[in-house]
This record gives C-alpha cells, sequence and structure tokens, in this order.
C-alpha cells in the first residue's frame, strides 16, 4: 500500500468539541430520564463553555444528532462523553467512537415543539411481556398506563423519527417503543425518518401508541464487511474522519484527503466497504459507474462527470464513488481514442478543482492501467489493496454470510473458512446460497409445496443449513 498510516500515526490535534464516547448502560447507573442527559468532565464543560444544566447539540454518525442537558462528573475523563445506551444507539455511537458536542446557541437551533408523538412499542417487548403476564395479550391502555404515563412525567428532550426509547413502569420492567411519528405544527401529518420535535413537558403533545414494530436494526455498516479490518479502520481515517471533522485538517494546516483508490480481484468487498462507509457517514452519494459513463455519446461523457462533481459540491459532505475507474481513467498513452483522453483529462480538471467536504472513491481490479496522473497526491492520494482473504479473513466473512441462516449444529464455520482457500467475499456468499437452496431441495417433498395452503410453522422449523448442504455447495 503506498502512504498508509494507522489512526494511531494521525496527529489529530486538539479541537473542544470532540470527544471519545463511553456508553454506559442506564440499567445499572441510572434511569431512563438519562436518556436526556450526557456525562462530561469540568475540563471539558469549560472549554466548551458549557455549564451543569445546559444543552447542547451532539452530532453522531450517519448525520443522527440530538440535544441533551450537560451533567458534570469528576470521573469523567477530559475527553470523554458519557451516553446512555439508547442515545448512544439513536445515534449511531459505540463505545470508542468520536463525537462532537455543540452548545446549543440558541432557540433557532431547537426542533420544533412537537403536537402529537407516535410510539410503537417492539413485537420483542410485546412478546416478552406477554409472557410475563401469563400469555395476555397487553392493550393500548396498557402500556400507556404502565410506561407512557411515568415517561411523560418525568422525560423531556428532543426525539427525532426511528429514536428508540426504553420505558420502564414501577416495578422497573422495561418497554422498547420506536418514535414512529413526530407531528409538529409545520409538519402537521407529514412524518419521516430524521424528522425531529422537541417535547418540554408533555401537556400540549397528543401521545398515540402505534402498530407494535420490529426493534430497529442497525443498517448495513462495517460490520457486514468481513476480513478487512486493516482496510475498514484506514477507509475510517482517510474518508470517514475528514468528512466528519474536517476541522480537524484545518487545525492541522493541512488539506483534508481527496481520493482514495480501492483495488483488489473482482468480488473482494470494494464496492461493499465504499457502500458501508457512505451509510456510516451519512454522507451524500453520487455513484460513477465507469462502463456507463463511457457508453455515452458525443460530450455526454464529460457532461455526465461535471454533473456528477457538482452535485456532490452541492450537497456536502459527499462521497463520489468511481466503479470500474480503470474504464473511464485508462493511461492516456495507451488509451484507443480522441473520446478517452478527453476524459481523462476533464476528470484530472474536475479532481484540482474539488471544493469543499467531498471525498472521492475509486475502485478497481486493475489499478496498473490508470492514469498515473490520478494518482499523485491531491488525486488518488491513498491507495489500498484489498486482496483476497486468508483463513481468518474467510472466517470472518462465513461468519457474516451465515449470521442470520438457520444452522444445524453439525455446521463447522470454520472448517468451511478452511475449504476455501482462494475464495473472496462474493464466492462465500454464493456458497452460502448454495448450501440453502440444496438444503431447500432435500425438503422439497416432506415440505408438500404442491399443497395450496401455506407451509406449516413446525416443518418449517425442521429446515436447517447442515454441513453435507455445504459440501454439496464446495463440491460444484
Ligand atoms: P467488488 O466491488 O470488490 O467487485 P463487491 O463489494 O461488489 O465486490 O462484493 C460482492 C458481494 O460479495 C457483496 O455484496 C457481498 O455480499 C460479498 N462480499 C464481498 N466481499 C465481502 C467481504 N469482505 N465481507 C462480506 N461480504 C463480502
Amino acid at each position: 500500500m503506498r502512504g498508509g498510516g494507522d489512526i494511531a500515526d494521525l496527529n489529530i490535534p486538539h479541537s473542544p468539541s470532540i470527544c471519545n464516547v463511553n456508553v454506559i448502560t442506564h440499567d445499572k447507573l441510572y434511569t431512563i430520564k438519562d436518556d436526556t442527559h450526557i456525562v462530561i468532565s469540568q475540563t471539558k464543560a469549560d472549554e466548551l463553555g458549557l455549564k451543569k444544566g445546559s444543552t447542547c447539540t451532539i452530532i453522531g454518525r450517519r448525520r443522527r444528532t440530538a440535544t441533551a442537558t450537560v451533567k458534570i462528573s469528576s470521573k469523567s475523563k477530559a475527553n470523554t462523553v458519557t451516553l446512555s445506551r439508547n442515545l448512544a444507539h439513536n445515534l449511531k455511537l459505540d463505545t470508542g467512537d468520536t463525537v462532537k458536542i455543540l452548545p446549543s446557541q440558541s432557540d433557532d437551533s431547537k426542533p420544533e415543539p412537537a403536537s402529537a408523538v407516535g410510539l410503537s412499542p417492539t413485537e420483542e417487548s410485546l412478546n416478552r411481556l406477554e409472557s410475563l403476564n401469563g400469555g395476555d395479550e397487553l392493550t393500548e391502555d396498557d402500556l400507556t398506563e404502565r410506561f407512557i404515563q411515568p415517561y411523560l412525567e418525568s422525560g423531556n428532550g428532543n426525539l427525532q423519527v426511528g429514536h428508540l426509547l426504553t420505558l420502564r413502569d414501577v416495578d422497573g420492567t422495561t418497554c422498547d417503543f420506536v418514535v414512529n411519528s413526530i407531528t409538529t405544527p409545520s409538519t402537521e401529518d407529514q412524518t419521516s425518518t430524521g424528522s425531529e420535535g422537541s417535547v418540554e413537558g408533555w401537556d400540549d403533545v397528543e401521545v398515540n401508541v402505534e402498530e407494535p414494530v420490529q426493534k430497529p436494526e442497525d443498517a448495513v455498516g462495517y460490520e457486514s464487511v468481513g476480513g478487512c479490518d486493516k482496510a475498514v479502520k484506514l477507509m475510517r481515517e482517510l474518508v470517514e474522519m475528514p468528512l466528519r471533522f474536517p476541522e480537524l485538517w484545518t487545525a492541522a494546516g493541512v488539506p483534508t484527503p481527496k481520493g482514495v483508490l480501492l483495488h483488489g480481484p473482482p468480488g473482494c468487498g470494494k464496492t461493499l466497504l465504499a457502500n458501508a462507509l457512505v451509510e456510516e457517514t451519512g454522507a451524500h452519494v453520487v455513484v460513477i459507474n465507469g462502463p456507463e459513463i463511457m457508453a455515452k455519446k458525443g460530450g455526454e461523457s464529460e457532461q455526465n462527470l461535471r454533473n456528477a462533481f457538482e452535485e456532490a459540491m452541492k450537497n456536502a459532505p459527499s462521497i463520489i464513488f468511481m466503479d470500474e475507474l480503470d474504464s473511464i481513467a485508462p493511461k492516456r498513452d495507451t488509451a484507443q481514442g480522441e473520446t478517452e483522453k478527453r476524459i481523462v483529462s476533464q476528470l484530472l480538471t474536475l479532481m484540482d478543482g474539488l471544493k469543499g467536504n467531498v471525498m472521492v472513491i475509486g475502485a478497481t481490479n486493475r489499478p496498473n492501467v490508470i492514469e498515473g496522473a490520478l494518482r499523485r497526491p491531491g488525486r488518488f492520494d491513498r491507495e489500498l489493496d484489498i486482496g483476497i482473504p486468508d483463513e481468518e479473513g474467510r472466517s470472518a466473512i462465513v461468519k457474516i454470510k451465515t449470521r442470520n441462516m438457520r444452522l444445524a449444529e453439525d455446521v463447522d464455520l470454520q472448517q468451511i473458512a478452511r475449504d476455501t482457500h482462494g475464495y473472496v467475499g462474493a464466492d462465500v456468499s454464493q456458497l452460502t446460497m448454495e448450501a440453502a437452496l440444496q438444503c431447500i431441495r432435500e425438503n422439497l417433498k416432506e415440505l408438500d409445496v404442491e399443497k395450496e395452503e401455506p407451509i406449516e410453522e413446525e416443518k418449517l422449523g425442521k429446515l436447517k443449513v447442515d454441513m453435507s448442504n455445504f459440501m454439496h455447495a464446495l463440491a460444484i
């Protein structure tokens, strides 16, 4: 790898608003009320001009924000902020992450007061409560009385659609609710993910219990990429950090990196990694597919490239993802026609003129055919080789690809990782699908698919992918 380095190598200058995250489980230490609080040290509070009880805005990953009230603790480390588990979940944060905290300047920065809030209990909580209740279902009134009412009496804060709230009754039994809708006078009944409203006292807020929902799962992020821990770490340093905290680079007096070139064989996870970054940073994404751009006639290819760069700059922070970069930017001396030469030059001009918080990620299976001028500092100034995974890498990928599968007890995932020498992620993915298909094939007769009725739960429950299914898939 050219020009690499670890996060630890990066000399991140001190910036008062940037803190390390420490997530606490409020089960042990705090009551639910603390989902609206953060805990910081006196030193940090002084740096930020915050006092005990002041309001601040926390900017998490995936462009998630929340407002919270400041608590000061002498036990807090100088550069650490402590958040409740729910607040961390809502901000898509984990222990060890980095977060930005800003004092809430004025009432203007506060979301509009909510007039109605729709809360949906999670199915998992309802099932648990039902079995605790001797199998009797809980009505909306039960939920309101036991969980929502006590919360309304104690809580206040900034809610966003999609936020998870763990509410508890007087005995301490919990029920998870997802904020399903927030109505403010200006949105009327129009609500979407990310819409927010502040609630300060619930007297004027109508609270409705809505249909149960599944507990929200985190969208596809870094955890879906296996066997490339080093690449993920570097991408976080080279792309995520500059996109989320450009001020660190400004403070250090150096320009943020502009482009990263990912290379490796087809199916090794280049696109997957770029998608994970987009998801984790919440950046606007513009995808440029090399062969598609090249298929355009006349000056249309160049125009499309210009449009893509313009769109990215307008919607910054953005990521421009250029897949199959080799087809857009082959070496100029080997480029076949005038059009190709013009497009390479256009791309060089666009990358040099890139302004604002925009990062370009290029992906290619053939880094050596790419125009050398693109691989210079200020353009694709970093390169990352995502090679064929070793056994440890394959083991991580196998675990990811089978995590939602119903596996028989005899399945030995480590053995599968050992037997798949030379496989890339896409091959492992295909292998698991073949194994599942083989399992279905073997069970077809028993399942009696000719019948009109849905297959009985009991029979479906027996459907498990076993080691012989994987062996069959490996032999194909
Ligand atoms: P590339 O862009 O390198 O050609 P992709 O990222 O498109 O490859 O990979 C294709 C599919 O293979 C992905 O959608 C994913 O399902 C699987 N895959 C590839 N690499 C990995 C990996 N490292 N971890 C998990 N899944 C992977």
